[in-house]
């Protein structure tokens, strides 16, 4: 997708609209989500025009994957949660609904009120080997297009 340097994240970025920071690196910022799911709920965002995980470069997506520890400890110490959800959500009919890579931290309490698990399909067949070649031949080609 189209990266749009007007989205929220991208002005929080550049200081236009303010943010409840909690950790700030070279290449990344972590501050509150201002609807939490529950209170205490992290986004953590890469300093980079990327709208979706897929369109972010592999070192920027390590150093991210980096902190998530660090803030899962946190914000569970902070909030004295149960548990967490470490979600992403990529691309529209997903819920991304702020189109610059972001990673919530959610901290969830046993009993609260957040539908989970999701629905589970099954495979018929051998369409679980067809997926699965489907996905490690893309994965094939991309690293013949890389190399
Ligand atoms: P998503 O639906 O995965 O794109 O999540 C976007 C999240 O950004 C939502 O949880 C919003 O509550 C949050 N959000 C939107 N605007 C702001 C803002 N100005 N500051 C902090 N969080 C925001």
């Amino acid at each position: 997708m189209t990266y749009d340097p007007q989205n929220i994240f991208a002005k929080i970025l550049r200081g236009e609209i303010p943010a409840a920071k909690v950790l700030e690196t070279n290449h990344a910022l972590a501050f509150l989500d201002i609807g939490p799911v529950n209170k205490g709920h992290v986004l953590v965002i890469p300093k980079a025009e990327a709208a979706t995980l897929s369109d972010l470069p592999d070192d920027l997506a390590a150093h991210i994957g980096s902190l998530l520890p660090r803030l899962c400890r946190a914000v569970k110490t902070a909030t004295g949660a149960d548990a967490l959800n470490i979600v992403v959500n990529h691309g529209e009919a997903a819920g991304q609904t702020v189109h610059h890579v972001h990673w919530h931290i959610i901290p969830r309490f046993s009993g609260d009120a957040v539908h989970w698990p999701w629905p589970h399909q099954s495979y018929a067949h051998d369409e679980m080997e067809q997926m699965r070649s489907r996905i490690a031949q893309s994965l094939d080609n991309a690293n013949a297009t890389d190399s």
